[in-house]
């Protein structure tokens, strides 16, 4: 992923006319004018600045009182697990396109994903001669031996970065270019929170969902080559990104057990020790009413102070394609550094220090137990 304000320059990703329909969602949704300077209207969210908005209606930011926190529906996702499948992520290596890593890596997700789902579909493709592939695990809605007509997607990438170029890397200088055999992969970083966090929450995920399935059919969708190429590229000319969220999004349609996703989550960077996520700004503009469910759902968990719903953050991810198809997705991801949401980045982002010991099976229970509420309270 890339901060979109650069993005937004170069690939013209988030138009002019985006960012309207963001102002005029606002509007809409909580009744107030402009569009993220706009002081807000309630002294209940005083505590979020400039590119803020009110969290729910009516409500407050931050920690939820002990006495409204909601003990989640099925409250069986397990921290411990999901930080071990990070790990045994990380235990493969760096995991790059074109690696042998990237291999053993995806043998093992595809492997993990069969023991859980009612059916894993794989789809895979070469980008300029690498292998890429995208696993999604289909879970029938409960007591239904047939895929739902309108799942509910959950996404994650599995791919890791070939170079590490984030602007707190001691690599940052070093030369790198697209060439006939794909990126050199000069500093790869080793990826545990970017992102093997949310490959493991899917997989953990996964597994609760086999033993007590929600009532709504479910895609977890493992994505492959998103952080390939240069975010500033020409993805045509073979050093793109975000390759399987777009293929997903082109070719989802010829699967009939993937039906037409009812709405999408994409979970990128969601493992740190000390990870918050602000709302991101094309979900908002996207798929407003998924983002205040979400962060509605979070709020009513205790979780209010980690899922920050007064704050925006502005990021080019996975969703962009998915949303581009028209099913409404939005990013759950922890800010980039050097942004106007610098005070809470991840500053291992695309360097080589984002390791395990960076994460924490907290977070991935936090943002488990968000994700699993949102999937058990949906009505079939
Ligand atoms: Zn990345």
């Amino acid at each position: 992923m890339f901060s979109a304000s650069s993005a937004q320059r170069r690939k013209g990703r988030f138009s002019r006319t985006a960012l309207s329909l963001f102002c005029l969602g606002s509007l809409a949704t909580f009744g107030f004018g402009g569009c993220q300077s706009v002081a807000p209207p309630s002294t209940a969210v005083t505590q979020a600045g400039a590119n803020s908005f009110p969290a729910q209606a009516g409500g407050t930011i931050g920690a939820t009182p002990a006495s409204a926190v909601q003990a989640p529906a099925h409250e069986a996702f397990d921290g411990d697990r999901a930080y071990e499948l990070l790990k045994k992520q990380c235990a493969f290596g760096v995991r790059p396109l074109g690696t042998d890593a990237h291999e053993k890596a995806k043998d093992f997700l595809l492997a993990e994903m069969k023991k859980y789902a009612d059916s894993t579909i794989v789809q895979s493709f070469a980008y300029h001669g690498l292998p890429v592939t995208n696993i999604i695990g289909v879970f029938n809605p409960a007591g239904s031996d047939k895929p739902s007509a309108h799942p509910i997607l959950l996404m994650a990438h599995w791919d890791t970065r070939p170079i590490a170029d984030g602007p707190h890397s001691d690599k940052a200088g070093l030369p790198y270019r697209y060439g006939p055999s794909g990126w050199r992969p000069t500093a790869p970083i080793m990826g545990a929170n970017d992102a093997a966090s949310g490959a493991a929450i899917l997989l953990e995920l996964a597994r609760i969902f086999k033993d007590k399935k929600p009532d709504v059919g479910v895609l977890l969708l493992l994505d492959d080559g998103e952080d390939y190429g240069d975010f500033h590229g020409d993805s045509e000319r073979g050093d793109g990104v975000e390759l399987g969220s777009r293929y997903f999004a082109k070719h989802y349609r010829e699967q009939s057990a993937f039906g037409s996703p009812f709405y999408g989550i994409l979970l990128d960077m969601v493992g740190a020790k000390d990870a918050t996520f602000p709302r991101e700004q094309l979900s908002q503009a996207r798929a407003a009413s998924v983002n205040d469910k979400v962060y509605g759902i979070a709020q009513s968990l205790g979780y209010g102070n980690i899922f920050i719903s007064g704050e925006m953050q502005d990021v080019n991810d996975d969703h962009v394609a998915i949303n581009d198809e028209g099913i409404p997705m939005i990013d759950i991801i922890h800010p980039l550094p050097g942004g106007a949401n610098d005070r809470r980045a991840y500053r291992y982002w695309h360097t080589q220090q984002d390791t395990a010991d960076k994460c924490s099976p907290k977070m991935l229970k936090i943002v488990g137990d968000v994700m699993a509420e949102v999937l058990y309270r949906e009505p079939r």
